[in-house]
C-alpha cells in the first residue's frame, strides 16, 4: 500500500548498495526531497567554492596523466564502467525513479542508456580518426590529429539526473579528458551513486588517477565558479535555455568551448495519410510520458484539418484512461512533477492559453490521499486557434497543444516557427511529405523523425539542436570531436621549401 511508503529508508539502503557514504548525504545542508510523496529523503553535503576550486586543480592534474593512456586503454576503463553499470542497473534504475519520479521502467531505460554509450565508447576509443588530405606542394603530406582537450565541466538537469553524465563523460573518458561534474541540485543522490560506481572503477583499472572524475554539489553558484574557471576547457551544460544564455556568454567571454543542450518546444506533424494507430501511440508516450519532462517532449501536435476531429476524439479516450500515481507501482505512466514551481508554471501556462482562447481537455492536480505532498497533474490536451502565446514557449509539463493546418508548406511553418530547434517528428506514409520534410527546407530541428516521435532517442546518433536549444550535440556519430582538440599537420620530407599558393620568397642563405 502507498500508506507505507518509507521512501527514506529504502533510498538509504540503495545508497549504501552502491556504496556512498552516509556522510555524504546524512547531515548536508541540501535537503532532498522525493517528488513521489514529498518526503525528506536525505540531506546532502554541498561543495564550497574553494573546494570547486580544488576540484579544478586535482582534475587539470588528472588530465595530465590520463592523456598519456593509449586510446584503446582509456576504451578498457570505460568497457568496465559500464560492466559496473550492469551489475547495478536495478538499484540504479530505481534510485533515479525514487529521487527524480521517473516510473521504474524509465528509470531503468536511463541506466540502459548509460550502459549503451559506454559500450559505443569502448569501440570509439579506437576510432578517434584523423584524416589525410593531399598537399598541394611536392614532397609534402597533410593531416590532422585529435588530441585530448583537457577537462570537461558536466552540468546536468534534474530529468536525466544520470544518463547525461554518461553521454559525456564515457567519451571524454576515451578522448583522453579528466571530468567535473555539477549535477542538479535537485538530483544529488544518483550522483553520489554514480560517483561512488566511477570511483570503484578508477581503482580497480589502476592507471588512472583518482582525480579522473569529479563531482561537486550545489546550486548554479558553483556551476558558475565552474564555468567561469578558464582551467575548465570545455563546459558541457544540460538545462534551460535561461541558464544557457547565461552559461553560454560566460564560456565564450573566456574563450572556453561549450556544449549547450537546452530546452526544447518539439512538434509533429499528422497528415492525412498517417497511419493513425501508430501515430496515436507514438504521440501519447511522447507527451506523455515521464510527465512531460524530458526536453524531447511533444508540445505541439500539428494536425491535417481532414483528421482533426478523429485524432482529438482518440487523444481524449486515451488522456482520460492514463494511469496517474506513485511511479514505482506496476502499471503506472505518469510520475509527479519534479516539485511545485513546476506545478504552477503549469497551472499558469494553461491560464494563459484559455486567455487567448484555448480549449483545455484534461490538467489540473491530480489528488491521491497517500501521495498529498506532491504534485501530480492530469495531462493536458489544449487546442489552439494559433500558434501564439505559451504555445511558443517550453512548460515543463504534460501539455499538449494542438493546432490545425489546411497544406503542408503551413504545417513546416508552424512545425519551424518557435524560437527552440531540439526535435520533430512527422506522421505520414507518402514519401514526399516525408522526404520534404528531411530536407533543407523541412524541419529546422537538430531531429526529425517519421512516423515516430519526438523523444526517445538512441544513442548511436548525435543528440542536440539548433536555435535557442543550443546548438552542442552529445552522445554517438561523430560528437567526440567536441571532447578533443584538432591539429592540423603539414610535414615536408622533402628537400626543397616550396610555399603555399605559389608564394616567392627566396632569401640569401649564404
Ligand atoms: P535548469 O536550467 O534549472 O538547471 C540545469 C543545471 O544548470 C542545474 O545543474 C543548475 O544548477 C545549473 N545552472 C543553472 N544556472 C546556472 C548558471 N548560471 N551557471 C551554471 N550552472 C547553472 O534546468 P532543469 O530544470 O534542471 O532541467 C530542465 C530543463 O533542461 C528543460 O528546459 C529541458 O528542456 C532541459 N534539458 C535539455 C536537454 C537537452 O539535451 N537539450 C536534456 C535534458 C533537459
Amino acid at each position: 500500500m502507498a500508506h507505507s511508503l518509507n521512501l527514506a529508508e529504502e533510498t538509504k539502503k540503495i545508497l549504501e548498495s552502491l556504496g556512498v557514504s552516509s556522510s555524504r548525504y546524512n547531515n548536508g545542508d541540501l535537503t532532498v526531497v522525493s517528488p513521489i510523496n514529498g518526503e525528506i529523503i536525505a540531506n546532502v553535503v554541498q561543495s564550497s567554492a574553494t573546494q570547486t576550486k580544488e576540484t579544478i586543480e586535482k582534475a587539470v592534474k588528472a588530465f595530465q596523466t590520463w592523456r598519456k593512456v593509449p586510446a584503446p586503454r582509456r576504451g578498457e576503463f570505460v568497457r568496465l564502467l559500464g560492466e559496473e553499470l550492469r551489475k547495478f542497473k536495478n538499484e540504479l534504475g530505481r534510485l533515479v525513479s525514487l529521487e527524480v519520479g521517473k516510473i521504474i521502467s524509465e528509470g531503468l531505460g536511463e541506466v540502459q542508456e548509460m550502459i549503451d554509450i559506454c559500450d559505443f565508447a569502448v569501440g570509439l576509443s579506437r576510432q578517434l580518426y584523423g584524416l589525410t588530405m593531399g598537399s598541394e606542394r611536392s614532397n609534402h603530406r597533410l593531416q590532422e590529429q585529435w588530441h585530448p582537450i583537457g577537462t570537461v565541466g558536466v552540468i546536468t538537469a534534474f530529468n536525466f539526473p544520470v544518463a547525461v553524465w554518461s553521454w559525456n563523460s564515457a567519451l571524454a573518458f576515451v578522448c583522453g579528458d579528466s571530468i567535473i561534474w555539477k549535477p542538479s541540485e535537485k538530483s544529488p543522490l544518483t550522483a553520489l551513486a554514480v560517483q561512488s560506481i566511477i570511483e570503484r572503477v578508477i581503482k580497480q583499472f589502476g592507471e588512472a588517477s583518482t582525480d579522473l572524475a569529479q563531482l561537486i554539489i550545489g546550486d548554479y553558484t558553483i556551476g558558475d565558479t565552474l564555468v567561469n574557471d578558464p582551467r575548465v576547457d570545455v563546459i558541457s551544460a544540460t538545462g534551460s535555455t535561461a541558464m544557457g544564455r547565461i552559461v553560454g556568454q560566460n564560456v565564450a567571454k573566456r574563450f572556453g568551448r561549450s556544449i549547450l543542450e537546452l530546452g526544447g518546444n518539439n512538434a509533429a506533424i499528422v497528415t492525412p495519410s498517417a497511419d493513425l494507430e501508430l501515430a496515436l501511440r507514438a504521440i501519447a508516450f511522447g507527451a506523455i510520458g515521464t510527465a512531460g519532462q524530458r526536453c524531447t517532449t511533444l508540445r505541439r501536435l500539428i494536425v491535417h484539418t481532414s483528421i482533426y476531429d478523429s485524432l482529438i476524439s482518440s487523444l481524449k479516450k486515451v488522456y482520460s484512461s492514463i494511469k496517474i500515481g506513485n511511479p514505482l507501482e506496476d502499471g503506472v505512466l505518469v510520475g509527479p512533477l519534479i516539485d511545485e514551481k513546476s506545478f504552477n508554471n503549469m497551472e499558469n501556462a494553461l491560464k494563459a492559453a484559455k486567455k487567448i482562447g484555448g480549449v483545455v481537455y484534461g490538467g489540473g492536480r491530480y489528488i491521491d490521499e497517500a501521495l498529498q505532498n506532491a504534485f501530480y497533474v492530469h495531462p493536458a490536451l489544449v487546442e489552439m486557434p494559433s500558434q501564439i502565446g505559451p504555445m511558443i514557449e517550453e512548460t515543463f509539463a504534460p501539455i499538449l497543444y494542438v493546432i490545425k493546418y489546411d497544406n503542408f508548406d503551413e504545417a513546416i511553418a508552424l512545425q519551424n516557427n518557435v524560437p527552440q530547434g531540439l526535435s520533430s517528428a512527422i506522421f505520414t506514409t507518402d514519401m514526399r511529405e516525408a522526404d520534404h520534410f528531411l530536407s533543407a527546407l523541412g524541419s529546422d530541428c537538430g531531429i526529425a523523425n517519421v512516423n515516430m516521435g519526438s523523444s526517445g532517442a538512441e544513442i548511436g546518433g548525435a543528440f542536440g539542436g539548433e536555435k535557442q536549444t543550443g546548438g552542442g550535440r552529445e552522445s554517438g556519430s561523430d560528437a567526440w570531436k567536441a571532447y578533443m582538440r584538432r591539429q592540423t599537420n603539414a610535414i615536408n620530407y622533402g628537400y626543397e621549401m616550396p610555399l603555399a599558393q605559389g608564394v616567392k620568397f627566396d632569401i640569401q642563405a649564404h
